[in-house]
């Protein structure tokens, strides 16, 4: 894409987000594209896909871009983590939709090489069937129950992600709900298992300016960078 059109999406969006941070979401875009945000300081990218991760990823390595900070924000499959975990600069996962999911994480964490991963729980607060994520209360307990009972130096609980509907006709509306119930579960959470601030993961290109009422802190942004 046109280098002025990057830097202009990149400043504007940077100057809105303040103190949050974040996450160029770069699934739709060439590796060269992601190239050049990187060297207007971009350095924090998501990519959904693990073969679009590791493709990019590597290519950051071989262009000793040694700065960049992956975040996955896909869709994540059991079978995937221990490849997923070999990925360079892997700094997060966005979607850990499960138990299951969680349990794959713990077994396979000595293979991760960097220092620690940090983890966001993701829950569906727009309740749609399509979308992961935790629904219930007693889903989430399990998983908070499960983290709080096997410390782990190199796995950090470090927030709350989810996503606004995609479907609904006011998706601003729904917007402003799931934002609102995500940023009421953290402060719960935190009260009853005694954490440190939880970040929350939420807010795309159609409704991050919502999410930042409710104290979004990573804001994972696609289109309305590199369109
Ligand atoms: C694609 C994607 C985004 C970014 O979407 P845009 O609408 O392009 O900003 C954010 N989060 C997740 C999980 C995504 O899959």
């Amino acid at each position: 894409m046109n280098l002025e059109n990057l830097t202009h999406n990149l400043k504007t969006i940077k100057a809105q987000l303040k103190t949050a941070h974040l996450v160029a979401v770069s699934k739709y875009s060439p590796r060269e594209d992601v190239e050049s945000a990187y060297h207007l300081g971009q350095l924090d990218f998501g990519e959904n896909r693990l073969s679009d991760l590791q493709e990019k990823a590597d290519y950051f390595t071989t262009q000793n871009l040694l700065n960049v900070r992956w975040h996955f924000i896909g869709n994540l499959q059991t079978n995937k983590v221990k490849e997923l975990f070999k990925v360079p600069h892997l700094f997060a996962i966005h979607s850990v939709s499960s138990l299951k999911i969680l349990e794959e994480i713990y077994k396979r964490i000595d293979s991760f090489e960097g220092l620690d991963l940090k983890i966001f729980i993701q829950i569906n607060t727009s309740h749609e069937d399509e979308k992961s994520g935790l629904e219930t209360k007693s889903e989430i307990k399990e998983v908070f129950d499960y983290i709080k009972n096997h410390p782990h130096p190199k796995i950090k609980l470090f927030g709350l992600m989810t996503m606004g509907s995609i479907r609904s006709l006011d998706f601003q509306k729904s917007a402003h709900q799931s934002f609102f119930e995500l940023q009421e579960l953290k402060n719960q959470l935190e009260k009853d298992y005694n954490l440190s601030p939880l970040e929350l993961s939420m807010g795309m290109s159609q409704d991050y300016l919502i999410a930042l009422e409710y104290e979004a802190s990573f804001i994972r942004i696609g289109s309305a960078i590199f369109k």
